[in-house]
């Protein structure tokens, strides 16, 4: 076979081969810790700032396929992330835990629900869950049965459990006093990527679900030390300890000059911003 014809199958193979497998995209809906940038009253450079890739909404992605649109978390931005992202609807919300800048959204996912006649599944841990019933306790009180409200299905993780072709571990993290996961997304092909906003420790027994993954997104508050946040050396340290192909910072304080820090860190490590997409598949 000529050269030409050898590369063309070459290619013919490889495009059979991505058939095969799912094709996903992750979404940055917002990357920021949770009072946002720019911060009200605040008149420090990022807040200042015009560049796009500055200013950030509260932490929270999407993640979209031919066959399912999962939100994790739902922050006090998400009317503008969903509008700003054309986001008509979602299968289902995880939620990493119940502080305010990752629920706050709970009733935009209103818009969510009139389009499905089924239920709207709300996937979180244990204490999550609990939080959640009790802030929003209407919502999921037997007599919400008005179309127009959201309509919640409660799904408590203890576990990995599977939405579709995606398998989903929740790997609990210490951050500050409150129950917290992050989500590790493996594909049918073996690609995974780990999502951690809020952390302050990761436990030894949670270092086996993280694996050796294709992306680690990890919280990266500030440089200086945070109680309940890890801030850059943080970070650098489990960068090291799970060797992750691709990292990206996220849940970022105006504090952090990423600009500058970027310039500091190896070429596989760098700053998401809002907007961002990755494909995987
Ligand atoms: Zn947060
Ligand atoms: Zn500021
Ligand atoms: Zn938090």
């Amino acid at each position: 076979m000529e050269l030409g014809k050898v590369c063309q199958a070459k290619i013919e193979n490889q495009r059979k081969d991505q058939k095969k497998f799912m094709q996903h995209t992750l979404t940055f809906l917002g990357t920021s810790t949770s009072v946002g940038i720019p911060v009200i009253g605040c008149d420090c450079p990022r807040c200042l700032s015009t560049d796009p890739k500055v200013s950030r909404m509260r932490s929270s992605i999407v993640i979209a396929s031919e066959e399912q649109t999962i939100l994790v978390d739902a922050g006090p931005d998400l009317r503008h992330q969903a509008l700003r992202h054309g986001l008509k609807e979602v299968d289902h919300v995880l939620y990493t835990h119940a502080h305010l800048d990752h629920i706050a959204g709970f009733d935009e996912l209103r818009a969510f629900c009139w389009k499905r006649d089924d239920l709207l599944p709300l996937h979180g841990n244990p204490g999550c869950m609990e939080e959640l019933q009790r802030i929003f306790a209407w919502a999921f009180a037997k007599t919400n049965t008005y179309k127009g409200y959201i309509r919640p299905e409660v799904h408590v993780f203890e576990g990995p459990f599977s939405l579709k072709s995606l398998e989903v571990t929740p790997i609990p993290v210490l951050h500050g006093s409150v129950q917290t996961s992050g989500f590790k997304f493996q594909t049918q092909s073996g690609t995974s990527i780990v999502y951690i906003p809020d952390v302050k420790v990761i436990p030894e027994s949670s270092y086996p679900l993280i694996g050796q993954p294709d992306y680690l997104i990890i919280d990266c508050l500030r440089e200086e030390f945070h109680p309940s946040h890890m801030s850059l050396s943080e970070s650098l340290a489990v960068i090291e300890k799970v060797s992750p192909k691709r990292v990206l910072f996220t849940h970022i304080s105006h504090e952090m000059d990423c600009e500058e820090v970027a310039k500091q860190l190896p070429e596989h490590i760098s700053f998401s911003h809002d907007t961002l997409t990755i494909p995987f598949s």
